[in-house]
């Protein structure tokens, strides 16, 4: 029984081909309500450090004086999009986790 079982399996993955995708070139796309990763569009940004205040993991840093700069700790972020819901400007969006960070390569 068991052999036959075997033999089942092997001409199941003759026939279909392998069950694996050749990652990283071949991506499986984001499963419906996946919140993927946290982008911002910076020209809209007016550094208002509300999101930062929001942010229950204190992923975010804005800072508007000496120099203005808004930074996103990756590692921290546990996705949960208060940040995307408290922006006024309406420059953060949760993007499809297959997005590159400009300066990703
Ligand atoms: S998605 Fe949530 S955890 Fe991530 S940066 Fe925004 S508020 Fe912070
Ligand atoms: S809430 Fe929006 S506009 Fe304000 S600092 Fe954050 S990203 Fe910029």
């Amino acid at each position: 029984m068991r052999v036959f079982t075997l033999f089942k399996e092997i001409m199941a993955n003759l026939v279909h081909g392998p069950a694996t995708r050749k990652y990283p070139y071949v991506r499986r796309p984001d499963f419906p309500g996946t919140r993927g990763r946290l982008m911002i569009d910076e020209s809209k940004c007016i550094f208002c450090g509300l999101c930062a205040r929001k942010c229950p993991s204190d992923a975010l840093e804005v800072t508007r004086k000496p120099d203005q700069m808004w930074k996103f700790d990756q590692y921290k972020c546990i996705l949960c999009a208060a940040c995307v819901e408290a922006c006024p400007k309406k420059c953060l969006r949760m993007a499809p986790r297959t997005e590159k960070y400009p300066d990703e390569e």
